[in-house]
């Protein structure tokens, strides 16, 4: 049984899909103005280990992905400008270069990580996607859930009286965060835009013709369209960071079941933030900003050492991103890889052996279990350690590895020269007859010759070429 756990209902809940064994999954996608930070990269990952997860558990997944390439203003709440036409102008290009540009970017960066990509991505600024948002805002209005300001279309949310049901904050709790961006003219501070009118003084690169006026979409409304276009009624699981919650989030449960009188989406899942420097945010607004190519690939560490990294958190707890956290998953992941890989040299055909029944049902528990990855890995290394034959461990480990996506198969190792290896296991035997004299001189030869030599339990060690 699949427990997960709702941000609705702030529970760990049995999961049960709309249609059998089939599965509607949306996960609001990047803000293409820049590249994706390891932060938002989280956010991926967790989203892309419940998707490994439902497929384990034999769900067809249908995943849908938006990309935000128009509407997204630098402040949540409809305030200050268009973070493309901000991108654009800092980097000479037009709106949309700048989306293109950064997609292609973001599509790079997902497949670095080992993220299985979604069935449809869908920009929020394509010509079907504008109509589905300008059809969706006229039934908000015949509805009479809108009204005008000089600015755009909006949407009152003291019309709709679930609407907190997402963020259970009390209703005066959400007013005081929608004041810290102040709009005289919003009947409530909650309210938020459907459609912005274009400036009267300057011309938008994006902007389409509307039964209101020239403009472009508020960017909640592209989630309900995109999600209703391709999802169709299979409304089972949505996605996001934690940020989402009480403002995004909580703006399209409110204008897409105003709009349907029809609960839209089951099942919300949030991941929580990847911090630096002691628990803030990473966030792009800000020079805390790290991206894949920045923490990794320069210093030749392979991406797959976040995803590790991300790994040994539960999709749920904050982590906290260091040099050390990454130099230690680089370690894990080195010693997992070089485990499989020694069982890979020994094992001439996995397809001859089994998965371990016993292994496989703990197994299945701890992911069931709303995504306990970390013990996931747990059960791993009680593989290894187990009584298992050399097959069977590799051919569990392999199937394990179908949620995991670390690419243990394929991991390349940096290859040790013989002459290294062959002083490493002088050394392992000096220290297992415990010779440590010996065991130490060994250690400096290594390291003279350019290696890493890293102590670990119980008398093993690991040597690893610098970088
Ligand atoms: P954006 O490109 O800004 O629209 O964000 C893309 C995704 O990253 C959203 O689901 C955000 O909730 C998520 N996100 C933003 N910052 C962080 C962070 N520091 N850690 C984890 N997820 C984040
Ligand atoms: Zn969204």
């Amino acid at each position: 049984m699949l427990k997960l756990y709702n941000t609705l209902t702030r529970k760990k809940e049995k999961f049960k899909s709309i249609k059998k064994n089939e599965v509607g999954l949306y996960t609001c996608g990047p803000t293409v103005y820049d590249y994706a930070h390891i932060g938002n990269l989280r956010t991926y990952v967790f989203e892309d280990i419940l998707k490994r997860v439902l497929v384990y558990n034999n769900y067809k997944v249908r995943h849908v992905m938006n990309i935000t390439d128009v509407g997204h203003l630098t402040g949540d709440r409809d305030m200050g400008e268009d973070k493309l036409e901000k991108g654009a102008k800092r980097e000479g290009k037009t709106a949309w270069e700048v989306a293109e540009f950064y997609t292609k970017a973001f599509k790079e960066d997902i497949k670095k990580l080992n993220i299985i990509g979604p069935d449809i991505w869908s920009n929020a600024a394509s010509d079907k996607n504008i109509e589905k948002q300008i059809e969706l805002i006229k039934i908000l209005e015949e509805k009479s859930y809108t009204y005008k300001t000089s600015d755009g279309v909006y949407f009152d949310t003291s019309k709709f009286p679930d609407y907190n049901k997402l963020s259970h904050l009390k209703l005066d709790e959400l007013k005081e965060g929608a004041r810290v961006e102040k709009n005289d003219e919003k009947k409530n501070p909650t309210d938020f835009a459907l459609w912005k009118f274009s400036p009267k003084d300057s011309k938008r690169q994006m902007e389409w013709k509307s039964p209101w006026g020239v403009g472009f979409p508020g960017w909640h409304i592209e989630c309900s369209a995109i999600s209703m276009r391709h999802l169709g009624d299979q409304l089972d699981i949505h996605c996001g960071g934690i940020d989402h919650i009480n403002v995004h989030h909580t703006n399209e449960i409110a204008q897409s079941e105003a709009a349907t009188g029809e609960k839209f989406f089951n099942y919300w899942m949030h991941g929580a933030f990847l911090n630096i420097q002691g628990g803030k945010k990473m966030a792009k607004s800000d020079d805390n900003f790290l991206t894949i190519e920045n923490a990794l690939i320069k210093k030749n560490i392979n991406p797959l050492v976040y995803r590790f990294a991300m790994l040994q958190t539960h999709y749920r707890k904050p982590m906290e991103y260091s040099e050390d956290t990454i130099k230690n998953s680089e370690h894990g992941l080195n010693n997992l890889a070089n485990k499989v890989r020694t069982l890979m040299f020994k094992v001439d055909n996995v397809k001859k052996y089994a998965v371990d029944k016993k292994f496989k049902e703990k197994f299945i528990n701890v992911i069931n279990d709303d995504l306990n990855i970390p013990q996931a890995l747990a059960i791993v290394q009680e593989v290894l350690k187990s009584e298992l034959s050399k097959g069977d461990k590799l051919a569990t480990i392999l199937d394990f590895d179908k949620v995991l996506g670390l690419d243990l198969q394929k991991q390349k190792i940096k290859e040790l020269p013989k002459e290294i290896i062959d002083l490493a296991e002088k050394r392992k035997k000096a220290k297992q007859g415990k010779d440590w004299e010996l065991s130490d001189k060994l250690r400096d030869e290594i390291q003279k010759k350019g290696y890493i030599v890293e102590d670990l339990q119980d008398n093993d060690f690991s040597v690893r070429a610098k970088n």
